[in-house]
Parts: C-alpha cells; structure tokens; sequence
C-alpha cells in the first residue's frame, strides 16, 4: 500500500511487476524527451496494471492502454501501457475501472493480454509519466525489479503550493499593478526577455495594461501593448501553474527584468551547412561590422543571397477560441472532422507543390500530414477535451505542451522541429475557429521579418514579391532555413529581436550570406548593391551556358566536378547543371521524418530513381546513413548523450544496427545494376571500422550475388587524415568531409553561433590534414575529393586544386560557377599558393591571399 512519508512526499508503488527502465531510454521522443511527463518506464513481466496510489480515474482512455489518476495530493499520474498501443484500438485491453471511480492503492485498472500486445505493437514498455509536472520539485524513480502493488517504484517530492492549486486550471490568477520600471518601457529587448520568462510555463499567460490584453509569450504581441516606463502592468494567468507563472514574472518585471541592456539569449542557432550556402557568391563570412552600429543587426547566414527591399513585419495571428464546451462527444467529432479537413489542405498542398517538382518542400507538408496522426497530440487534446475543455481550445494546448517542450530540447533537430508543430497547429486552430487560411497579398521587394516564419508562410511566398526573411529565431537546420535555400532566397536566423521594432516599408539590404540585416541603406549603398547583384547575374548566365564544359584548369589539369544531392529533386538538377556525377548522396531524406525505417525495396527504388536521373555513365556516390547523436531516429532508441558529435554517430551507429546497415548495403548494391553506384562510409575513425563496413558490403554482395562496387571512406576525423596512406591499401577513394573534418580539428562545434565565424575549413591546420590525406591516396593511386562545404567556396577552391584533391562535390546551384572558376586557374600557381597555405598561422591569412569574388 503506498504512503507519504512526508506531507510532501508522495510515492508511487509499481503498477506492474517487471524491470524498471529509466524514462530518457524508453525508444520513443514522446515519452524519452519527457513531453508527456517525467516519470519512469517498467519493462512488465505481469499482466494487470494495478493502481500505484490511491486516487479518482481522471481519464480512461478509449483504446484501453491508457489511464490517468487523479491523487489526492491534486498529481496526475499517467500509465501508457506499451508503445504505440493506441493503434490496436481497444484489442486486448480489459478496462477494470471507469472514469470517475475512486480507486486505492493494488487496486485493477486494466489487465491486458501480454502477448498479443508484444506481437501487435512496438513495445510493452508501460510509461508512468506525472502530467501535471509543475507541482513536483524533484522525483527519484527506483531502479532494478519490481513487484507490483508492492515495491516503490517513484517517489515524488511536491512543491509547497497546495493543492487546490493543482485544480485552479480554469481560475485566473492576477498579479497586483507592477510598475514597469526599464527607460525604455516594454520594446522589443525586453519584451523578448519577458515572453522568453513566460514560455516556460504551461499556463496562458497574459501581461494587461488597462483593458488590453497581450499574450505574454509573444514578443510582437506585448510590443504591441505599447507599454512605456513608469506604465502599471498585470500579469494574468490559468492553466494549471498559473500562480508560479504570475510570481516568476511579477518578480521579473518589478526587478527591471535583469539588466534591461542586456540582450536575451539569442536563440541558439547555427550556421548553415557551408555547401548548403555555396551559390556563386562569396563564402558565408562572419559579419565584420561592429555590433555596435545600430543600423545593423546581426544573425545566422540561413540562406545565402543579397537583396534590397523594404520591411513587412509579419505577426502571428491570434485566433480567439472558447475554453469549455457542454458535449465532450461532439467537440471530439469536431476535432476529427477538422483534422481530416486539415490533413486534405496539405494533401492538396503537396499536390501542388510535387506539380512543381519540389518533392524536399512536399516532403516537409508530409511530415506535417504525420503529426497529425500523431497518437500522443490526439490523446492529450481528448483528454483536455474529456475534463470539459473547448476542441480548439483543446488542441491549442496539446500543441503548445508538445511544442514549448520540443523547442527547449537540447537536441536542435527536434527543437527545430517545434515550429513545424505550431505551423500545423495553427492550421487545425484556424479551421476550428472559422478563421481565414491565407494571409493577404505582400507588396513588391518584401523583405519578411518575423519571430518565426512557419513552413507554410513559407510555402506560400510569393517569390516574385518577397525577396528575402529574417527571424529572430529558428536556426539553420530549421524547415525554413531549408526551404529558404530551396527557393533561392536570402534569409537571416537568429537575428538581433530589435528588427522586430523596425518600421513597416523600412528600406533594408539582407546580406543572406553573412547573416545581416542594414536599415536604412544610403543611395550609394543600394546603387552599389544593385550593380553586385546585376553583374552576379550575368556571371551567373554566362557560367550556367557553359555548364557542360569540363572543369580543366588553364595548364591542363581536370577536376571532376559532381554534386552532393539529398533527393531525387535534386538528382534531377544536376547534369543540367553541368554535374559530372553525384559526389555525395546524403541518404538521411530516406530516413527522417518517419516512424519506421525505408525497407530494402523502398530504398532500392529510391537510389534507382537518382541513378535514372543521373544516367548510367556518371558515378554516384551513395553515403550510407550518417546518424546519431545529434540527428535522431524516433525508431533507433538512442538515450541522450553528453557529447552527441563524439557519441554513436554515423558508422558507429550503423556498425551497432547492422540490420539497417546491411538492408541499406543491399538496396545500394541493387541499384548498382543500372549504373556506376560507389558506396562511402561516413564518420570512420579506425580501420577496424572500415574493415567491419566493407566486410558487411562484401557479405551482402555475395548473398545478391552482384557485382563489386568500389567502397570508400569520408575524411572527417583527424584520425583517417593522418592514416590515410593505411585506409588507403585498402579503401578505393576518400571524400574529405570538411565540414566536420573542421570541427573535429578545432574541436569547436560547427553549428555553435559563437564560434560558428572560427570554424573555417581554410584553417592551417586543416589544410595540412587535407595535405596529408591526399598524399595518403595517391600514394597507392587511389583518388581524393572534398565533399564539404569548402568544396564550393571561392577562395578555397584554388587552395584545394593546389593540395592535388582530384574531385569537388558541391551543392547544385554551385555546380556551374565553380567548373567555371577550376578553368581561370593555373595548376602550377595553386599548388604554390597551397605550399604557402600550410606555413601560415590563421584561416584569415590563408583567405587574405585568394582574392574574395565580388
Ligand atoms: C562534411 O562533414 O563535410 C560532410 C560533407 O558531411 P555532412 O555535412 O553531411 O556531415
Ligand atoms: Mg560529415
């Protein structure tokens, strides 16, 4: 029977006999990342869950695995029987209690049969989350076996608020006047301070002044609240941690929130992968003006490109919604109605978009198709739903729960990811409020600021009026950072929030490639921009006619030019283009964004589709699965790591699966039938490594009974540059992936805003790691090429041809502005230039001897 120890210590006894697994190693985001809750996992050898406290049934889930109590002490404590169990639909679930009864400690809630749910999904792993976790200062779950009914299996500490503050969902709490005391009132800085203090609640939180309200965790809206100093303010809050919401930011408002000078944390975000940037125009470079200048603001090159235009700030919509609702029934058919509107919209977006063969944007629009499905969203709105709450209002605050916690993940991808949830969010809220879908038209030579743009604002830009965005938030690896590279725009991401404050129609000049933004640019400025942009485009016109040519330098030498995909969409750019073949084929596309892994057919036809596009003469390179750590798989359980760059990543991970490593090895080695297929291996760091790799391709290949293919390995460990005379008896080429080769080398993170301006390929030291590994090669004639994004950088092309590298792979816009430079070089001048290279000290002395293209 469980007990309290304390008044304020509750513990919870096993609900279920078994091993307890600690909540981060459960395989599933949803619970590993704490969305739902903190709590603990059993691994159940019994087969009736038994209530771990006393309590009421708050919530008994329709399909049977799910169940809430409701304890005394006002904490409400989920148990999820298995992992993706909503999909059986009630089979082999027993329900043993109602919602509303009153249960004691041991008591049955559901018994379910074993087997049939380990044979019918994922896993039996049972989830005891606490979902109303703002009441618990600490939890320490058990460890080890368990008994039912029996062992303590969680012991939570409580907070000191009582009780009824655990039920004041619905109660508002208000704080008394405070005086805003910063010089400058509520502007952009310290709104961004306060919303950023505010978003760490659960609750809706609100600032008023006088009878206006504005929604706390929105920096636009507060601006708009027009607070000025020594102007009185109420924070105003519900939902369920409310009063720590009012105390936190009362607290903060009367203190002048911190130093009032001191910006916000900037969201962190990162540079772009550099070839993801490469076009014709010079490389990314930090922003070298002084901060200090403040018609300049400074971000995160997301997408590479210059423009002049003028500011149309973009502000998210608020969309009123009820909170509660008489008929739980019919607002749940209303959320299954809208969902499936909604999910008709984006089939019809996709549609279109696919017309446009833009598959990486249709991609994305899929994936958000997915969340839709998504069990866990469905289950937390039905349970808001069943306790009274509104379906809009319901869903608002599923999505928001999931969203604030996937966007305070360490793990940038997923925290990436949060805007795409509040993007799809938003659609569903829209049709669940009758508002309208599309915002009206833009004026011409817009740029777009914004907090955050959303995939759809983005999908819907009119490219002909908008030509460039900046956000203060999001980062590189997020959807609108890709899809503002996919539509060619120039776009800034973590930019200082004072852009927020920037007038609507403020002339401004984006600098996409340096993470810029200038107001107010003087005629001069704009007239010499525009005279860059005119001449990059009729460079860019000359060197796209003359594409096709071969890439060979003026005293004879040839460099194979190719280009790094990640799609078929992009497969069927590049020989238009002038690509002499896939130097990469970044497999993750296959990989992300789903539930299961692509099975061997799947992948086959995928590889055969860009070997198609590319035609059987031209090599393609095809990158097994380069993963882990910081690129997550919500299939692959892979716990949290401290050092996820240093953890299982790439062929490490691979190696520990070889079930996906060798399913992947066979689709590659049948696709290989119709063309020139190479396959490489990423992330290798020891030829024990690499020996294990080949030897899984080569058992494969025996098995298919197909043809050899020639294996190779990525150069982006320290380690594989110095042994690369070693690796290279035996690999048949190497690609020197720079991008991390650089990181690893400096051992500074490349996707850190602070360092991001340090981490350059050009660097010394690794020019002297690409040195080495080039002679490595050839000394036992096997070829070398750059694959990262240097590759595609104007002043490290000469350097690179003058190391001897034999190939450059790079993004496809790049393709025909660098054959076009590899043919105004001189061989012989660039390996002096290289020579010298390797003697300096920095990275900038290295650039101040190549001229910068303009
Ligand atoms: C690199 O590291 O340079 C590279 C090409 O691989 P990725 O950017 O995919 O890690
Ligand atoms: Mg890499």
């Amino acid at each position: 029977m469980p007990q309290s120890p304390t008044p304020s210590t509750l513990v919870l006894t096993a609900p279920l006999s078994g091993v307890l697994v600690p909540i981060d190693r459960v395989p599933d985001p949803v619970f590993a990342q704490r969305m739902v809750g903190d709590g603990v996992s059993v691994d159940p050898v019994s087969q009736v869950l038994v209530a771990p406290c006393n309590g009421r049934i708050v919530q008994l889930h329709s399909a049977g695995h799910a169940v809430t109590l409701a304890t005394d002490e006002g904490i409400e404590v989920m148990m999820h029987i298995g992992l993706d169990t909503v999909t059986l639909k009630g089979q082999g679930f027993t329900p043993r209690v109602a919602n509303g009864d009153r249960v004691a400690g041991g008591d049955p809630l559901i018994e379910f049969d074993a087997d049939f749910v380990a044979t019918h999904a994922r896993s039996l792993l049972t989830q005891v989350v606490v979902t109303n976790g703002d009441r618990v200062v600490s939890m320490r779950p058990a460890s080890g076996r368990v008994v039912a009914g029996r062992d303590p299996m969680l012991e939570i500490v409580l907070g000191t608020a009582g009780p009824q503050v655990a039920v004041a969902d619905a109660t508002e709490v208000v704080s008394p006047d405070i005086v805003v005391p910063t010089a400058t009132g509520l502007h952009a800085r310290p709104a961004a301070v306060v919303a950023a203090a505010a978003k760490r609640f659960k609750a809706n939180v609100r600032l008023r002044r006088g009878t206006a309200d504005a929604n706390a965790k929105s920096v636009v809206a507060i601006m708009g609240l027009e607070v000025g100093s020594g102007d009185a303010v109420k924070v105003v809050a519900d939902g369920p941690d409310a009063q720590a919401a009012v105390l936190s930011l009362t607290a903060l408002l009367r203190d002048g929130l911190g130093d009032e000078g001191a910006a916000p944390a900037r969201p962190r975000s990162t540079e772009p992968r550099p070839d993801a940037t490469a076009t014709a125009l010079p490389a990314p470079a930090p922003a070298t003006v002084p901060p200090q200048d403040p018609d300049l603001f400074v971000g995160v090159a997301a997408s590479p490109g210059l423009a002049v235009g003028h500011v149309v700030q973009v502000r998210p919509e608020e969309i009123a919604v009820e909170t509660t609702a008489d008929d739980p029934v019919a607002e749940r058919r209303r959320l299954e109605t809208v969902l499936e509107q909604a999910k008709g919209q984006l089939d019809a977006l996709q549609g279109r978009l696919r017309a446009d063969a833009d598959a990486g944007k249709a991609a994305i629009f899929a994936a958000h198709e997915e969340l839709l499905d998504d069990p866990d969203l469905r289950e937390i709105a039905e349970h808001a739903i069943a306790t009274g709450k509104s379906a809009a209002f319901a869903w608002h605050q599923a999505v928001s729960t999931h969203a604030d916690r996937l966007a305070r993940s360490r793990n940038e991808l997923l925290a990436a990811r949060a805007n795409d949830l509040r993007d799809v969010g938003r659609r569903v809220l829209r049709l669940l409020a009758g508002a309208p879908t599309e915002r009206g038209d833009l004026p011409p030579n817009t740029i777009l600021v914004a907090e955050d743009l959303t995939p759809s604002d983005t999908a819907s830009l009119d490219r002909t009026r908008v030509l460039g965005f900046c956000t203060t938030g999001g980062g590189a690896t997020s959807h609108v950072a890709i899809l503002a590279r996919s539509l060619d725009i120039p776009a800034v991401a973590g930019i200082d929030p004072r852009v927020l404050d920037l007038v609507g129609g403020t002339q401004v000049v984006i600098d996409g490639s340096r993470g810029t933004l200038r107001r107010n640019p003087s005629n001069d400025e704009v007239a010499r921009i525009r005279g860059t942009l005119e001449r990059r485009a009729a460079r860019r016109r000359a060197e796209v006619a003359d594409a096709a040519q071969p890439a060979v330098t003026r005293d004879g030498r040839r460099i194979e030019v190719v280009a790094n995909i990640g799609s078929a969409a992009d497969a069927a750019q590049v020989v238009g283009l002038g690509g002499e073949g896939v130097g990469l084929l970044r497999t993750e596309f296959l990989f992300m964004e789903r539930a299961s892994a692509p099975d061997e057919d799947e992948q086959t036809e995928s590889y055969l589709a860009i070997v198609r596009a590319i035609g059987p003469h031209r090599p393609i390179i095809i990158r097994t699965l380069d993963v882990g750590g910081d690129k997550p798989l919500q299939y692959i359980p892979m716990p949290a790591e401290d050092n996820p760059f240093l953890g299982e990543r790439g062929i490490r991970l691979m190696l520990g699966r070889p079930d996906l490593l060798r399913t992947q090895l066979r689709a590659i080695l049948r696709a290989s039938a119709e063309g020139r297929v190479l396959v490489m291996f990423p992330m290798v760091a020891t030829l024990t490594e690499w020996r294990a790799a080949r030897t899984l391709l080569e058992e494969e290949r025996a098995r298919l009974g197909a043809a050899p293919i020639p294996a190779g390995i990525m150069i982006e460990v320290p380690a594989a540059a110095l042994m690369a005379d070693q690796f290279a008896r035996e690999a048949d080429f190497f690609s020197v992936g720079t991008n991390d080769l650089t990181q690893y080398t400096l051992a500074m993170d490349r996707g850190h805003p602070k360092l991001a301006a340090r981490v350059d390929g050009l660097n010394p030291a690794v020019l002297r790691l690409i040195a080495t590994a080039t002679e490595g090669a050839h000394r036992h004639g096997r070829w070398i090429g750059i694959c990262g994004g240097i590759a595609a950088d104007p002043q490290a092309v000469p350097v690179l041809v003058g190391l001897g590298v034999d190939e450059l792979s790079v993004s496809v816009p790049a393709l025909p502005a660098v054959k076009a430079q590899v043919r105004t070089l001189d061989a012989t001048s660039c390996a002096v230039l290289a020579a010298r290279a390797l003697t300096l000290d920095h990275a900038a002395d290295v650039r101040a001897r190549v001229p910068e293209a303009e």
